[in-house]
C-alpha cells in the first residue's frame, strides 16, 4: 500500500508516512486506496487482536513491518475494549469502552499502535528519535506513556502550566528519564507554535531528529478503525444488524476511523458524530461552508477544537458537506446538556460517564424517534469518568472510583520543568536532559 498527502501525489511507503507524520505539503497522509472486505474475510477471527490483523494486512503490504504486525497489535491491546449493554428511558444500547488503556482514554490505543511501530522502525537508529507533543491536556500523556522507556525513543511533551487538571499534569510528568515534561509559562497555543518553531529551526533540526506524534499520523488514525470492526462484527453476527454508531467528535481522528471502516465494507449502519458547542461540523453540513476559528472552552476540553485537521482527510475521502451529510449524521451537545446527559447516565446506567461520553450519550437520548428504532446503537465511551472527577463529582453527588491503570500513574513520582515559552528555554533544557549527562 502506498500512501499520499491530501494535497499532492508522490508516493509514500508506510514507513515514510509513519516517521514523516505530516506531508513536506502540509497535509495529511491518506491511503491511495482502501481495501474492501466482506464478513467472511473475518470467518475465525475470534478477538479484537485477530480482526485487526485481518483488517490492517493490506494497509502493511511494502513495509517492513509487515512481519511484525503481529507483535504490534499484542503490544498495542494489551487492554481490553470492553462493550457493555445499557439500558435507559430511550431504550438499550451499548458502550463501547475505550478507555481501559494505562491513561483512560482511546488516544491510547494509537499512541501505543504508532510507538510499537516507530519503535521498530528507528529503534536501532544511531541517534534516537525526538518527539515532540504540544498537549492541552489528553494527547501528551498518552504519548508519554506509549514511549516511556522505549529504546531510542525520546519525547518532549509541552503542556501549558496551570492549564491542565491536577490528574492530567501527573499523567505528562510521572514518566521515566526518555520523557521530558515541560510546564510551558503560557497558553496551549504558545506550547504548539514552540513545537512548530522548534521543527522548523535549523540549528536544532541539526542536533536532534524531531519527528511528532501528534493525533494526525496515518499511525494512529489506522489501529482505530479495529474496534469499529470488531464491534461492528461482533453484533451483527450475534443479530444480523449493522448497527449504528456515535461518537464524540473533536479532532474528527475516531469518528474518520469509523467512516473508513464502514468504507472497507464492515457491517456499521449509520454514523452519527457528536460535538461539543465548537459547532464548525454542524454549521458546515447546514451551510455548506467550511468556516475553521478558534475553539471555544467546554467541559469536554479534549474535543475543544475548532478547525478539525481530519476534515481534509474526510473530504478527500467521501467529497464536500452536500455528500458528506448524506452519509454522516451530527448533532451538537452544550455544556449545561452535557451537564444533564452525566446525570441521566448515573441515574439510567448505574455508573457515570466522563463528559466527552457523554456527548454521545446525548445525541442518543435526543434521537428522532424514526432514527432511534432504525438501528442498535453502539455509543462510543472515549475516556474514564475519574480523569474528569472535578466535573463528574459534583453532578453525581459521590465520587467516582479509581481504575488500576489510574492509581498506578497517581502513585508515581512527578517531575517537570518550567520555562517560558521560547526556543532558547527549550533548546537550553533539551540540552541540559538529553545531551550534557
Ligand atoms: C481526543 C478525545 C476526543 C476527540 O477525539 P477526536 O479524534 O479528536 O475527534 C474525545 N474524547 C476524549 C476523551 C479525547 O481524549
Amino acid at each position: 500500500m502506498k500512501y499520499v498527502s491530501t494535497r499532492g501525489s508522490t508516493p509514500f511507503s508506510l514507513d515514510e508516512a509513519m516517521v514523516k507524520g505530516i506531508a513536506d505539503d502540509g497535509g495529511l497522509f491518506v491511503p491511495v486506496k482502501l481495501p474492501f472486505f466482506t464478513v467472511d474475510d473475518f470467518d475465525g477471527a475470534e478477538n479484537l487482536t485477530d480482526v485487526a490483523a485481518i483488517l490492517l494486512a493490506p494497509f502493511f503490504v511494502g513495509s517492513s513491518l509487515k512481519p511484525d504486525l503481529g507483535a504490534v497489535l499484542a503490544e498495542t491491546f494489551r487492554f481490553p475494549i470492553p462493550i457493555t449493554p445499557v439500558r435507559g428511558a430511550a431504550g438499550q444500547a451499548k458502550l463501547l469502552e475505550l478507555f481501559h488503556g494505562p491513561t483512560a482514554a482511546f488516544k491510547d490505543v494509537g499512541a501505543g499502535f504508532l510507538a510499537a511501530c516507530l519503535g521498530r522502525l528507528e529503534g536501532d537508529a544511531e541517534s534516537p528519535l525526538m518527539i515532540l507533543v504540544a498537549t492541552s491536556g489528553d494527547t501528551g500523556g498518552a504519548v508519554a506513556a506509549a514511549f516511556d522507556e522505549r529504546p531510542g525513543m525520546r519525547v518532549v511533551v509541552l503542556f501549558p502550566d496551570g492549564r491542565v487538571s491536577d490528574r492530567q499534569a501527573q499523567q505528562l510528568t510521572c514518566w521515566s528519564d526518555n520523557v521530558l515534561s515541560l510546564a510551558i509559562n503560557g497558553s496551549f497555543d504558545d506550547c504548539q507554535a514552540l513545537v512548530k518553531a522548534a521543527m522548523a529551526n535549523e540549528s536544532l533540526s541539526a542536533s536532534y531528529r524531531f519527528s511528532s506524534a501528534n493525533s494526525i499520523n496515518i499511525g494512529r488514525l489506522l489501529p482505530q478503525s479495529t474496534y469499529y470492526a470488531d464491534a461492528s462484527l461482533r453484533h451483527y453476527r450475534a443479530t444480523g444488524n449493522k448497527p449504528g454508531f456515535i461518537i464524540p467528535t473533536g479532532n474528527l481522528g475516531n469518528a474518520l476511523a469509523c467512516i473508513m471502516t464502514r468504507e472497507m465494507g464492515l457491517p456499521i449502519g449509520s454514523i452519527v458524530l457528536a460535538t461539543n458547542a465548537n459547532r464548525t461540523i454542524p454549521e458546515y453540513f447546514d451551510t455548506l461552508e467550511w468556516l475553521p476559528r478558534s475553539s471555544i472552552q467546554t467541559l469536554a476540553s479534549a474535543m475543544d477544537v475548532g478547525d478539525p485537521s481530519n476534515m481534509e482527510r474526510l473530504r478527500g475521502l467521501l467529497g464536500d458537506a452536500d455528500l458528506l451529510r448524506d452519509q454522516i449524521d451530527v448533532a451538537s451537545v452544550d455544556d449545561e446538556q452535557i451537564k444533564a446527559s452525566i446525570r441521566d447516565d448515573f441515574a439510567e446506567f448505574g455508573f457515570a460517564t466522563c463528559p466527552h461520553t457523554a456527548t454521545a450519550t446525548h445525541a442518543w437520548r435526543h434521537l428522532d424517534a424514526d432514527t432511534r428504532a432504525s438501528h442498535d446503537w453502539i455509543l462510543v465511551a472515549t475516556a474514564h469518568p475519574a480523569k474528569f472527577e472535578t466535573v463528574v463529582e459534583p453532578l453525581i453527588g459521590c465520587t467516582v472510583p479509581l481504575p488500576p491503570e489510574l492509581e498506578a500513574i497517581l502513585s508515581r513520582p512527578s517531575r517537570s520543568v518550567k520555562i517560558e515559552p521560547t526556543l532558547d528555554a527549550l533548546a537550553e533544557v533539551m540540552h541540559d536532559r538529553f545531551v550534557s549527562t
